[in-house]
Order: structure tokens, then C-alpha cells, then sequence
């Protein structure tokens, strides 16, 4: 497949090519599948797709690719797939190796273009058990500017300066690169829910079983938006075993980090690693979430990635309250998290792929 048709305009358009893919698996295993689940009612066709595939001798390593946990992030994710599948199929051994891509986890907000679910939840904060204490959780951060994360009245004029005006470049890179969650205001921005989501239930039940027969997990999360331009972070959890530097070591790859607290945020990526390493003690779990970056880690960047945030979603309450126009906030939205530049595109697949390498030949899968 040419790399120009991995990036796909509309989620229908993406969904479908993706599905066209079974046929690649069919050529390499015996045993695959399309599996879907919806979300929301059947009748808004807004779905989750996996394809399947599972060794086909004695099952080792179970590999599981994920993209779309934020809606508009799924188009770049997709992209991911593709290149996994057309590039990286010729080292995986189907006798020992089973695979689960999934495409568009947040289906509703990759078909709008919203990072957010339906019901305004940033699923990658929404990964918790326990929601009694949780739910009146309301950062401080955000509390300084109600106005602009919980508008009930339009934006002042000028977000960018307001920004500046209120906050650090080191709050601003934390709001850019690990948004503290709230549970307290289901219309505010960054809302991490007030329950476990339909969307993370689905995915959690889902890694329990497709884990049930493997000895190794795998599991990667393809995001955009965070880290310095050009730069694709492969970052693990708190869970991971190794030290930062012990992963440095054992990875070739030049971007590495080592999150921690990640579970109390209810990073999905990490909740979902810590509960298949409860559900299964013997199986070794390898979990990294993979952040390509999009805008440079400059207080202009940072103010253009809170600024586009903030006006996204006050335009989603009420076109009334932004006086950006609309095409400038989209396209804004879109630069962040989807960009249309070739160059951007080709530099993060060529990144991606060495990622891709470098992690599966250190777990011995190449
Ligand atoms: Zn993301």
C-alpha cells in the first residue's frame, strides 16, 4: 500500500480500508478475524474494529496495537496500522505471535474530529475502579480560569493573551503534555469522566481475553499531540519493571521516557498494563504508550496548544462563545492533532517503524 492512503479523511473512509486488511492477515495466519463492537446505540454505526489474528502453532506473544483512544488521533493511529501491517509483517513468526490491531477505540470522536467521547470524556483520564472520591476532583489549574475551561459565557477575545497572562510555560507544558484530569464538570475541558466509560469498559474486557492464552503481552497506544515536534516519545508506566535507564539500554530508541503516577491519572495505557499483570502474575506485560509531537516545546507552542484546546471546546457548548472563526479552530484542532503535511506524515512513519523495531526486537519478537 502507498504511504499517501494511510491517512484517511473521513472515519468511514479509514474504518474501511482498515477492514480490507483482513485480507493481509488471511495471507500470513490461519486463524484471523474482524471483530467489532459498538458504541452507543447500534443505529449510529459508530464502532470499534479489531482484526485478529492468533498463532498458529504454540501461542508466545500476544501483540495489540491501539489508536483512536482519542477520537481525532485515530486518523495518524490508522496510519500506524497500516505501516505495521505492510512493514513489519515479514519479521513476526504466526506460529508463536498473535496480533489485535484496533482501530478507532473512540469511534464518535474520531468520526467528528474530537479527542473527547460523546459525552465530553477524555477517555485517556477515565481508567479507574473507584469513582466516590474521585468525582468532585477539580485541579486548581483550572479553577484560575473557570471562564475558559467551564465557558457558560463566550471566551474573552483574546485566549492566547489571557493564557499568558495567567499561567507559567511550566503550566502550560503540563497542560500540553499530562492535563491533570477533572471529574467535577461534565461540560468542562479535560473532563475524565464520572464512571468508566462504555468505550474503556469494552477495551478492558477485551484485554483480558485476548490475553488469556499468550505468555507475553505487548501493547502499544498510538497518540499525537504531545512531546517537541518531530519527535515520537515512547513512554512507559510506573507498572514497567525496568528502570528509564535499563530501558534506554535495552531499547535503540532515541526517545524514551519513564511516566509515573500515570494509574492515578487513569492513563488507560497504564490502568490496562497493571490489570492484566494482576489478572495474570506469570505473564510478562510490556506496555508503552507512542506520543508523536506536533508542535514545538516553545511558549508559543505551548499557548497554541492550550489556545486550540480551549477554543475547540467552548466552540462545541456554543458557537456563540469563540470569536475565532470556526475554519480557524478546526484547522488549528486539526495542526495539533491530525496534520496535513506530507513531511510531517512521512518523518512520523519513518519514526514510527524504527519504534516499532526497536521495541519488538529488544522483546525478542523479531
Ligand atoms: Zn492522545
Amino acid at each position: 500500500m502507498n504511504e499517501n492512503s494511510y491517512f484517511q479523511e473521513t472515519y468511514e473512509q479509514s474504518r474501511a480500508l482498515f477492514r480490507t486488511r483482513i485480507d493481509d492477515l488471511r495471507e500470513k495466519w490461519d486463524r484471523v478475524a474482524l471483530y467489532k463492537w459498538f458504541i452507543g446505540v447500534p443505529q449510529d454505526d459508530n464502532t470499534a474494529d479489531v482484526l485478529l489474528a492468533d498463532a498458529s502453532e504454540s501461542p508466545e506473544t500476544l501483540l495489540i496495537i491501539t489508536s483512536g483512544l482519542h477520537g481525532v488521533e485515530g486518523y495518524a493511529g490508522a496510519a500506524g496500522l497500516h505501516l505495521f501491517i505492510d512493514e513489519l509483517f515479514p519479521y513476526v513468526d504466526p506460529k508463536v505471535t498473535g496480533i489485535r490491531l484496533v482501530h478507532g477505540v473512540n469511534p464518535w470522536g474520531m468520526r467528528h474530529r474530537r479527542r473527547v467521547t460523546a459525552r465530553n470524556v477524555d477517555l485517556n483520564r477515565n481508567f479507574h475502579k473507584d469513582w466516590a472520591a474521585r468525582r468532585k476532583q477539580m485541579p486548581l489549574l483550572y479553577q484560575r480560569r473557570r471562564d475558559l475551561f467551564t465557558p457558560e459565557s463566550p471566551l474573552p477575545p483574546d485566549v492566547r493573551y489571557e493564557l499568558s497572562a495567567t499561567y507559567s510555560d511550566i503550566e502550560l507544558a503540563e497542560m500540553k503534555n499530562t492535563p491533570p484530569p477533572q471529574h467535577a464538570e461534565r461540560f468542562g475541558l479535560y473532563f475524565g469522566g464520572a464512571q468508566m466509560e462504555e468505550a474503556s469498559q469494552k477495551l478492558a474486557l477485551s484485554f483480558s481475553d485476548w490475553a488469556a492464552g499468550y505468555k507475553q503481552i505487548i501493547h502499544l497506544d498510538l497518540h499525537t499531540g504531545g512531546g517537541p515536534q518531530g519527535e515520537l516519545q515512547m513512554i512507559f508506566n510506573e507498572n514497567e519493571v525496568r528502570s528509564a535507564q535499563e530501558l534506554e539500554q535495552e531499547i535503540a530508541h532515541p526517545w524514551i521516557q519513564k511516566g509515573d503516577g500515570s494509574v492515578e491519572l487513569g492513563d488507560a495505557t497504564a490502568v490496562l498494563q497493571q490489570y492484566l499483570m494482576r489478572t495474570y502474575p506469570g505473564k510478562r506485560v510490556v506496555s508503552a504508550l507512542m506520543e508523536a509531537g506536533t508542535v514545538p516545546e516553545t511558549s508559543d507552542g505551548f499557548l497554541f496548544c492550550s489556545r486550540a484546546m480551549i477554543e475547540e471546546h467552548a466552540l462545541s457548548i456554543s458557537p456563540d462563545y469563540v470569536s475565532t472563526s470556526t475554519q480557524d479552530i478546526r484547522e488549528h484542532f486539526r495542526a495539533l492533532f491530525d496534520p496535513k503535511d506530507t513531511a510531517w506524515r512521512r518523518e512520523y512513519l519513518r519514526q514510527l517503524y524504527k519504534a516499532y523495531l526497536a521495541l519488538f526486537s529488544s522483546e525478542g519478537l523479531l
